[in-house]
């Protein structure tokens, strides 16, 4: 047999949690063909020995609605060993939307998730009102991996209720326009349907985004058009409950009632945090719960701890304090000669210690009034990293002179991580384990210069599997294949199997890694963002063809948009 690539002398680890052999990957014609000892020819070949062949890794939770129409490739998700991602989570996606509307499905965008207008302007050649019209218009477009979409809430109502959607209830006559959105969605291959109802997702003046507005009925009534289909998942960004118990096993019984009267997977993301250390458990137990009732619901999990990215470069916690702001507007250069001149470092000291916190609320990933215990130095990719107030208390120095010289150090491109969520890693490697989590939630394409988590895949096999040893390699890679492919039903993806779809990653499990972060002004229209590549991966193939050998693209584009269940062809 002639095939079109062989993987060759690799160790397979298949995805589906069994052990690892040795054996050649045979593909032609996108699929894996043949694994074994492979005597045959093939157009290309890569010799894997010392290598790991996994299936492609799969992010269920981007925001690549926009990021897809400029990067073909799926950045900085692809260089983390990603072939397939979802997008169009947490309620926002692009469609329906006609053009003369964008600019309201934007406004959902911009704050929420941090995506410059500008950009999306600038880089988006809006071709659809529909939401089928949107998926052919991915579909069209050159693509490097697998890209699958939902349906967001904030964009449906925006659409079906215009200004209407950001102030009020639906109509009987709205809901039906929704409910018939939906259902042509689903029809057409959209994956599920997405809405948030937390307080993180504001537009940039401060208002909740439009799904926000939606009575618990509405999205009952829009879920349950899943139901009636049988397919599609449901992904919500939570309530904000508080921690009053009956709030909270208010929202929990709804919950489940969702997911058991419709039939419908409910999946969302969950965090530990430092304030309410246990808040996550009753999920969990929810999500066995609703399984022994006869629902069906996931529980999307982080490898890491969920970290603001701060520096110089982009935003600092002190931006906003007098003396800080009128040396902040400075280009960077004069701003570092101005941090080294010990009278206007005394003042910057003393703005901070003197001004009243800044009481207004921070939304998302926005930066938080520095507390020194929990501001890092990012002076490497993986943790243990150190506080302010740790070096601060060694060095016997005020922490801001710490913070400043650590950042003078690098010339004001060193970066600091501000946890958020997570911060427990006894927490986040028990839910990483739990069998109702999948490992996803990178938010890629979303948030692109305040956080950086495209990378917690290779940071889940560099810390977790090679540092730590608490995961074998074997289940980190299902972690981050099967299981998703599975709860998401991404057919034919997430195992390599004879007769599936060749998406693979080939790297070195002594060496995978994440690597450090870097600004960049590459958005379209030069908006920045934050990169962040990865060590140790020698190919990713999608579709049979080799899309990056040593994380740089070769030029191929054999990515598909993965259409839901009704609408694959
Ligand atoms: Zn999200």
């Amino acid at each position: 047999m002639q095939y079109d690539l062989i993987i060759r002398n690799g160790t397979v680890i298949d995805g589906s949690g069994l052990p690892r052999y040795r054996a050649d990957v045979g593909i032609a014609r996108g699929k894996i063909a043949r694994i074994g000892k492979l005597r045959d020819s093939a157009k290309e070949v890569l010799d894997a020995d010392g290598q790991v062949v996994a299936p492609g890794f799969i992010d269920a939770h981007t925001h690549m609605d926009a990021q897809v129409f400029w990067d073909p490739l799926g950045t900085c998700s692809c260089w983390h060993g990603i072939t397939s991602v979802v997008m169009g989570n947490c309620g926002f996606s692009l469609a329906p939307c006609g053009e003369k509307d964008k600019l309201l499905v934007m406004r959902n965008l911009e704050r929420a998730e941090d995506i410059a207008p500008e950009a999306m302007e600038a880089g988006i050649k809006w071709s659809w009102t529909t939401f089928p019209e949107y998926l052919e218009a991915v579909e069209k477009l050159p693509k490097g991996i697998n890209y699958a979409a939902y349906m967001g809430h904030s964009a449906l109502r925006t659409y079906v209720m215009g200004e209407r959607a950001f102030s009020e209830a639906a109509s009987e006559r709205d809901l039906k326009a929704m409910k018939r959105e939906v259902r042509s969605a689903i029809r057409a291959g959209a994956i599920g349907f997405t809405t948030s109802r937390t307080r993180n997702h504001q537009t940039p003046d401060g208002q909740p985004v439009a799904s926000r507005l939606a009575t618990w009925e509405e999205v009952k009534q829009l879920v349950g058009v899943m139901g009636e289909l049988n397919a599609g998942v449901f992904e919500i960004a939570g309530e904000d409950t508080g921690l009053a118990p009956e709030r909270i096993q208010d929202y929990l019984d709804r919950l489940k009632a969702l997911a058991v009267e419709t039939g419908v997977p409910v999946t969302f993301g969950m965090f530990s945090n430092r304030k309410a250390p246990d808040y996550w458990r009753p999920f969990f137990t929810l999500a066995d719960e609703t399984a022994a009732a006869g629902g069906r619901m996931f529980v999307q999990v982080h490898s890491r701890s969920l970290n603001v990215v701060l520096s110089f470069e982009t935003v600092t916690p002190f931006d906003k304090l007098p003396v800080w702001c009128d040396i902040r507007k400075l280009p960077l250069v004069e701003q570092e000669a101005k941090l080294r001149d010990p009278e206007i470092r005394r003042q910057l000291i003393e703005a901070i210690y003197q001004t009243p916190r800044d009481r207004n609320r921070k939304v998302g990933p926005e930066p938080r009034a520095a507390n020194f215990k929990w501001l890092f130095v990012m002076d490497k990719a993986n943790p243990p990293h150190r506080s302010i107030a740790e070096i601060a208390a060694e060095q016997n120095k005020d922490p801001v002179e710490v913070f400043i010289d650590a950042a003078l150090e690098k010339h004001l491109k060193q970066f600091f991580l501000q946890p958020l969520a997570n911060e427990n890693q006894d927490h986040v490697l028990e839910m990483m384990k739990n069998p109702r989590s999948v490992v996803t939630f990178s938010d890629s394409g979303a948030h692109v210069s305040q956080i950086m988590d495209s990378s917690l895949q290779t940071h889940l096999l560099s810390h977790w599997v090679r540092e730590k040893q608490a995961v074998t390699l074997e289940e980190a890679v299902r972690m981050l294949s099967f299981i998703p492919a599975s709860h998401w039903g991404l057919r034919g993806r997430g195992l390599l199997r004879e007769g599936w779809a060749a998406d693979a990653v080939v790297f070195d499990p002594d060496s995978i890694s994440p690597m450090l972060p870097e600004l960049a002004y590459d958005l379209p229209a030069g908006a920045r963002r934050l990169k962040q590549k990865a060590a140790g991966i020698m190919a990713t193939v999608v579709n049979g063809a080799v899309v990056l050998r040593n994380n740089e693209p070769t030029g191929a584009l054999p990515g598909q948009l993965l259409r839901g269940p009704l609408a694959r062809r």
